[in-house]
């Protein structure tokens, strides 16, 4: 049962690999966990287990597989993380190893026990409240802590607490006393109550939103609950990807409660904040999603932004500071994530090709490819009649489109119509080209349309033309799909009389 073929992901630390897979071993009968500690006795040398305790700690049943789990030990205590997974299929044979175990060379501990079991808790209480009175700790135990490739003597502690309630977990240093690391468990699960994208949307038309043109406090039906991802712990939204950093009077999690129905409706001034970090941590995932990720992300730090910054009915992408702000005249401007996602296109633009839309026709294209981003995105969410419009809450109460919107991607327009005068507006041009956008995407499907637009940002300037941003989407079609679009995407730009595409 030695694999020969296989695939890894190596690990950091210790020169074995994290995980095997893309094997099979021929089917075999057996107990499960026999099974598994054959194959880990046969490939030790690849897993780095010769010689290294390890104890059979679960096995668990799915609906095709067995998963027998591992816990390896020193000297009789568990090292923190370092289990190893075998999993096999129902007839016995072997395709996926999970491995953390640490090698024997790397075996021996960094110190020796120094401080007691009842200092190690005290110190852990400490560290989660300076008062006693709303923490209890709920177990403790010795192990082994790595740090790096070191072995720390260390003490875990689970600590319960009220108001507000947390779920510690507190690693002690067993010579030093030291606090080596912490978390809360229910700190990291956020969840809260969002629309998506907004409650026009949600509910399938403005009907219960809007009274003789008065506005109706949404129903509940018009709310989703979500979790808040990629969190940092600071008790703020700050996340990996997006910091609502900017935001004056933020929401604190530990205080406030995102999902309370009866205290965090749209009307609550945080709600908004919660909207833009929910949105733009979601969008900027899409694009990780489509490959702009690792060393070709598109965001290298969080995105800032101020959920409420501005009384006026408006908002901006700031290229200065490269900061998103909404503003709350009319509709509050993020409780319309159609918007939030307008305004984020301006960011990724300004991301990939700093300085976009200085020229009339960038600054259209700046406008046109925010719509199309933001209808690109909802679109398989929405009912047929709203796909193509824009603001369908912020613009409830606008009357030049049916159903009624801020824009549209769909208009009948081609270069011709563009207004190039002195008091021309960039959001009308703008509908020249997201329609153009939308276009594509009909011709060539959501995920290749949203790959090959990003793409040609790249090559892109912040004096670019219509012309060019056509160029550059076919050229990153050729780099991306071979060419294989380059006939239907010249026939929408030579449609829409943008060119030339030859
Ligand atoms: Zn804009």
């Amino acid at each position: 049962m030695q694999i020969r073929r296989y695939n890894t992901i190596p690990g950091m630390q210790y020169g074995t690999p994290k995980e095997i897979w893309g094997f099979r071993t021929k089917p075999r009968r057996g107990a499960p966990h026999v099974l598994a500690e054959n194959f880990i006795g046969n490939n030790a040398d690849l897993l780095g287990t010769a010689r290294v305790r390890l104890r059979r700690v679960r096995q668990i049943e799915s609906l095709g597989a067995h998963h027998v789990i591992f816990q390896q030990r020193m000297h009789g205590l568990p090292i923190q993380r370092a289990y190893l997974t075998v999993h096999m299929g129902k007839e016995g044979s072997i395709y996926l190893i999970k491995n953390r175990v640490v090698p024997r060379d790397f075996l021996a501990p960094a110190a020796e026990f120094a401080i007691d079991t009842s200092t190690a808790r005290k110190r852990a209480l400490n560290s989660v409240a300076a008062r006693s009175k709303s923490v209890r700790i709920v177990a403790s135990e010795q192990l082994w802590f790595p740090v790096r490739s070191i072995l720390r003597p260390a003490y875990r502690v689970r600590i319960e607490k009220r108001k507000p309630r947390g779920d510690w977990v507190v690693f002690v240093d067993g010579e030093t006393g030291r606090i080596l690391r912490k978390f809360d468990n229910l700190s990291e699960a956020v969840f809260a109550r969002i629309f998506d994208p907004n409650p026009v949307i949600a509910l399938g038309s403005a009907r219960r939103l809007l009274n003789n043109g008065k506005f109706l406090v949404p129903p509940n039906s018009a709310y989703v609950s979500v979790r808040l991802r990629a969190l940092r712990n600071t008790g703020s939204l700050d996340g990996r990807r997006v910091s609502t950093s900017l935001t004056s009077r933020r929401v604190d999690l530990k205080r406030d409660d995102l999902k309370d129905g009866s205290n965090f409706a749209s009307d609550n001034p945080r709600f908004e904040e919660v909207m833009t970090y929910f949105h733009i941590d979601r969008a900027i995932g899409y694009l990780e999603s489509l490959g702009f990720r690792g060393t070709r992300a598109i965001f290298r730090e969080p995105l800032e932004i101020n959920a409420n910054g501005t009384d006026e009915d408006n908002s901006w992408y700031s290229p200065h500071d490269r900061s998103i702000t909404f503003g709350t005249g009319g509709v509050n401007d993020a409780e319309d994530a159609e918007i939030i996602l307008h305004e984020f296109g301006h960011a990724i633009q300004d991301a990939i090709c700093p300085g976009f839309g200085q020229s009339p026709e960038a600054a259209a294209m700046g406008e046109g490819f925010g719509d199309y981003f933001s209808a690109s995105f909802f679109a398989e969410k929405k009912p047929r009649r709203y796909q193509t419009s824009i603001g369908t809450w912020d613009g409830v109460g606008m009357t030049q489109f049916d159903p009624p919107c801020v824009r549209r991607v769909d208009l009948k327009l081609t270069y011709e119509s563009f207004d190039h005068g002195e008091t021309a507006d960039e959001h009308d041009n703008g509908q020249i080209w997201s329609a153009t956008l939308w276009e594509v995407r009909r011709a060539v499907g959501r995920d290749v349309a949203d790959r090959i637009i990003l793409e040609s940002h790249f090559q892109l300037d912040g004096f670019t033309t219509f012309a060019r941003g056509a160029r550059a989407i076919i050229d990153a079609d050729r780099n991306l799909y071979r060419g294989r679009n380059a006939e239907s995407l010249r026939r929408v730009f030579r449609r829409r009389g943008i060119g030339p595409v030859e």
